[in-house]
């Protein structure tokens, strides 16, 4: 094996008072985390959480890295995917913190996607009343959205996401490298959370994409030096971590600006709920189609031009990802279920829909007041053109 490629980390903070805790990004970074933990953390013994996936590429690396600082680690390896997000598994890993004797002062790292980060990090909350852990994103999703911020939990028979903390990470690292082994489609999916980043903040990003996604995508993984590919997909990541960052300081507890967050969440939601939650449409598929779907409708409240509606779709759909209910394989409800999918999503407040709307690329704000009748046309209008 060749020694993987190194870049300077680029370091973003996230400043919440005494929670506050550094997103460590670059190529190659996993070599360092046992000397970061170490200086975190001198003496901690740490527990990883990880599934069977990443066991296979990437649990040697971390606990080599670890073994060189002299770290005393212990693990439990889960069935890849969201059943893992189950009371059934979360009893299995906080049972298993518990018989590797793992004290408050330990650590425990959650080395994974974000089923593993939510599983892992909902664990850590529980367990002695809440242990310290590290976050080690293997997908470009988790890399960009769920390790930041602290939002941590299990699914209920009701739902997704329904019980859980917050508990937020003392460090975050994420090793670029990693996501060179993830399938294109998953890398693919978690782009369209860095889209969002721009779309729903950020005009200049955004452009910035429109012209160096390739280079995202590449990652500089066959380049015999730094180049700017590897610099490319850094980039974009940092730039997702500072906004999310930003956004997670003004509104740790999602009162608030969070929302903005859940631009073609709402939409999306219903989609990926119509689909089961299942692998016919990805978390990062939905939010795209569901974020064309904002653009259209804001446009079609006469919020933005459509020409500009256009172009953020434009570049959803250039890089691969769905932005039209027809372009979901497979049936999809009509538009009424479709609404009562969406209203369970506990979005609604007295009739009225709340929504993330745009008055332009970068120009996200939260709307309380959309009327459901409206959406509901829009809705059955976007499923007769399958
Ligand atoms: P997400 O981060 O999108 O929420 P998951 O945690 O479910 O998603 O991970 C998506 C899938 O990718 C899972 O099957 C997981 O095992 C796999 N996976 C995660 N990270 C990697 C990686 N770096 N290389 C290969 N497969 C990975
Ligand atoms: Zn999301």
């Amino acid at each position: 094996m060749t020694a993987p490629l190194r870049t300077d980390p680029t370091i973003v903070q996230v400043a919440l008072g005494e929670r506050s805790y550094d997103i460590v990004i670059g190529r190659g970074l996993i070599a360092s985390l046992g000397a970061r933990i170490e200086a975190l953390r001198p003496r901690a013994r740490v527990f990883i959480v990880t599934d069977t996936n990443i066991e296979l590429h990437h649990l040697d690396a971390v606990e080599e890295t670890l073994a060189e600082s002299a770290i005393a680690a212990s693990q439990l390896v889960v069935a890849p995917g969201e059943g893992s997000k189950s009371f059934r598994v979360f009893e299995q890993v906080c049972e298993a913190i518990i018989a590797a004797r793992i004290e408050r002062g330990d650590l425990v790292i959650a080395l994974g996607g974000g089923v593993i980060g939510d599983l892992a990090g909902f664990a850590a909350s529980a367990v002695r009343r809440g242990i310290d852990y590290v976050q080690v994103p293997t997908t470009l999703l988790a890399q960009v959205d769920s390790s930041v911020g602290g939002k941590t939990a299990i699914n209920s028979a009701h739902g997704k996401n329904l019980v859980g903390a917050f508990h937020q990470p003392i460090l975050v690292v994420a090793d670029t490298a990693l996501l060179d082994t993830l399938p294109p489609r998953e890398f693919r999916a978690g782009y369209a959370e860095v889209a969002k980043y721009g779309l729903l903040g950020d005009a200049a990003f955004f452009s910035w994409l429109e012209a160096n996604w390739r280079e995202v995508f590449a990652g500089g993984k066959s380049s015999a030096s730094k180049t700017s590919a590897s610099g490319a997909r850094e980039h974009a990541i940092a730039v997702s971590c500072r906004a999310k960052a930003a956004i997670v300081a003004r509104d740790e507890r999602e009162t608030g600006d969070r929302a903005l967050l859940n631009l073609g969440h709402t939409f999306g939601h219903a989609l990926e709920a119509a689909c089961g939650f299942s692998d016919r449409l990805l978390h990062g598929e939905a939010v795209a189609a569901g974020m064309a779907l904002a653009f259209e409708f804001s446009a079609r409240l006469g919020l933005l031009p459509s020409t500009e509606a256009a172009r953020a779709i434009r570049h959803l759909a250039e890089v691969g990802l769905p932005t039209r209910p027809k372009d979901i394989a497979g049936g999809l409800p009509d538009a009424d279920a479709l609404m009562a999918l969406m209203a369970q999503d506990k979005k609604v407040k007295r009739g009225m829909l709340t929504f993330i709307l745009v008055r332009g690329i970068g120009a996200a704000f939260v709307e309380h007041g959309v009327d459901a009748a409206q959406v509901r046309a829009f809705l059955s209008e976007k499923l007769a053109e399958r």
